[in-house]
């Protein structure tokens, strides 16, 4: 680990001191939580294989011509990020019904949606993370209408883009959460922040609908770091034997 001042520590990650102005180092951990930290555990290898598939996606959608956090991956664990003022909510996109929604409003789990569906949540664990509606969000101000409605226009772009490309790897995308950020050197420019990994997407195999995410971890369902690792070899960025390498030198 990097020498550095720790600004904070997350569940699944540590946040440290960036070496440029407006830069952190994003540093990815193997705890794993569920149900707001009830559920506590250690996926091994989790950190570096979310690390090394959150650089592959951020790199794939700023291609999009969306701004992500990303900078650069200095080492399996960690990664330099744009330092962006976060804004306070979880936007969730659902193609397919499961977790919460199922409880919430009673339907059927494994309903394809007519189309995506795209929630807000207010990041505050002592409320539980509750919905919230877009007027809540102008009211309270956790963000403006322009920029909700860029919010709401990136997400389902990176929806879209995220469907094919798992698609091609025989993987449905069943949900994922996203968070966003202002920028400090331009206010006005929202970032993807935090990480898209096999911890906040829902991964389902195309024939199987096996899960292939953290809902493995979070419903006791077994073989939880294999299913990882069969993410970031599905999706081409290791190869077996590169990944079983990289596993046992213990950083
Ligand atoms: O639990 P729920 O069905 O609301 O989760 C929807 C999606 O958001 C899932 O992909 C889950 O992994 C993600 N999520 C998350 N962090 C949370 C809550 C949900 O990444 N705190």
């Amino acid at each position: 680990m990097v020498n550095k001042n720790k600004l904070f520590e997350g569940k699944a990650k540590i946040i440290f001191e960036g070496n440029k102005p407006n830069t952190l180092i994003q540093y990815f951990k193997d705890d794993a939580t569920a149900f707001n930290n009830k559920k506590k555990g250690k996926i091994f290898g989790k950190g570096k294989i979310n690390n090394l598939i959150s650089e592959f996606l951020m790199k794939k959608i700023s291609k999009l011509k969306i701004k992500t956090h990303f900078i650069k991956r200095i080492s399996m664990r960690e990664q330099i990020i744009h330092k962006l003022e976060i804004i306070p909510l979880e936007v969730v996109i659902r193609n397919i019904a499961t977790g919460s929604i199922v409880k919430r409003l009673g339907i059927n789990e494994g309903k394809k949606f007519k189309k995506p569906i795209i929630e807000f949540y207010l990041k505050n664990d002592q409320l539980n993370d509750p919905i919230v509606s877009q007027e809540h969000i102008e009211v309270f101000e956790w963000a403006n209408q322009i920029e909700l409605k860029k919010i709401i226009s990136i997400s389902n772009k990176i929806n879209n883009y995220l469907i094919d490309l798992f698609l091609m790897k025989n993987i449905k995308l069943v949900d994922f959460k996203l968070e966003f950020g202002r920028s400090f050197v331009n206010k006005k420019e929202i970032m993807v922040a935090d990480e898209i990994s096999p911890d906040n997407c829902r991964l389902w195999d195309l024939k199987t609908n096996k899960k292939l995410d953290k809902d493995r971890f979070r419903q006791c369902l077994g073989e939880v770091e294999e299913a990882y690792q069969e993410v970031i070899i599905r999706l081409g960025i290791l190869s077996l034997k590169e990944l079983k390498k990289e596993l046992l030198n213990e950083i």
